[in-house]
């Protein structure tokens, strides 16, 4: 079968046991569009409804696995605009409506649900990370089973520090990082090294720049090889878990506080522009400092 996207690449290895769903807009650092939000939400549920499927593996194409979502590049822009061009869900899915109502309706539905969705799928996936993974890109990540990273690595949320929000939408980070580096992670905008998520357990492997396909590949083939019934219980009794612990619940208050970070933004701005700009107090994004690793000894 071959689908094809605008802004993906699906391969399929082992006689289709293996797929892996590539990001492809390298030029825009794999931003996320609503177009690609949609197609990598088409590519997940065709794999979930292939019975040969086994492992999904979630990478991304160019230098960096995913810079997070789209803020408003050309062709965002485009697709949002009202016209024959629109996207069909800029008119639907909460974006009828109006204020607050609005744009929870929108990110729930392209942000957060969906993030649970991929979470979800009936078999296993791996994300497969290299570069800055930023914002957005962690959630993709995070929805990921597994995470497998090459050595160039790093991770971080920079919603905090440069647009005066609570997190991204999907509010992984206390489970992810654990509660308190979140805090910091958030409230500085330092990044994450691959080495400390190699240690706290959110990265299975760390694999050189060159060899990362590859060796993702080969790992997947191992997962692959467990008896599908129980690849799935235990996906399961972990997931479980975590929800007994709270997990969903959280994501779902943190959601609703995301939500109300927008509102703040929204009513403090004439033109209700929901996020902070330079005059409330976070860098212009031209001038902004690069991301650095939170390191043990520096203070800033
Ligand atoms: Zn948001």
């Amino acid at each position: 079968m071959t689908t094809s996207y605008r802004h993906l690449l699906v391969d399929r290895f082992d006689d289709g046991a293996i797929v892996r769903i590539t990001l492809n807009r390298p030029k825009q650092r794999n931003a996320q569009n609503r177009r690609m939000l949609e197609e990598i939400d088409d590519a997940m549920l065709a794999a979930e409804a292939d019975d040969v499927a086994r492992v999904v593996i979630l990478a991304g194409a160019g230098s960096m696995f995913s810079s997070g979502h789209d803020l408003g590049s050309r062709e965002q822009l485009a697709d949002m605009e009202a016209g024959p061009e629109q996207l069909e869900s800029y008119r639907t899915r909460g974006a009828g409506r109006t204020g607050a109502e609005s744009w929870m309706l929108q990110e729930w539905h392209y942000f957060f649900t969906n993030t649970l969705r991929w979470r979800n799928p009936r078999k296993i996936t791996v994300a497969q990370v290299h570069g800055p993974v930023l914002a957005g890109g962690l959630m993709l990540m995070w929805a990921c089973d597994l995470i497998v990273a090459a050595e160039d690595t790093e991770f971080c949320d920079l919603v905090g520090a440069r647009m005066g929000m609570c997190g991204v939408e999907y509010f992984g980070h206390p489970w992810e990082f654990g509660p308190r580096k979140a805090k910091e992670l958030l409230l500085t905008g330092d990044s994450m090294t691959v080495d400390e998520a190699y240690r706290l357990g959110m990265v299975s492997k760390i694999f050189p720049v060159d060899e990362l396909a590859e060796r993702t590949l080969a790992f997947a083939r191992r997962i692959a090889a467990t008896p599908t019934v129980a690849a799935l219980l235990i996906k399961e009794a972990v997931n479980q878990t975590v929800d007994n612990m709270g997990f969903y619940n959280s994501l779902q208050a943190s959601f609703t506080l995301h939500q109300l970070n927008h509102s703040h933004w929204a009513q403090v701005h004439d033109d209700g522009f929901p996020a902070a700009r330079s005059e409330d107090g976070v860098p212009e994004p031209a001038s902004a400092p690069p991301i650095r690793p939170a390191q043990r000894s520096e203070a800033g």
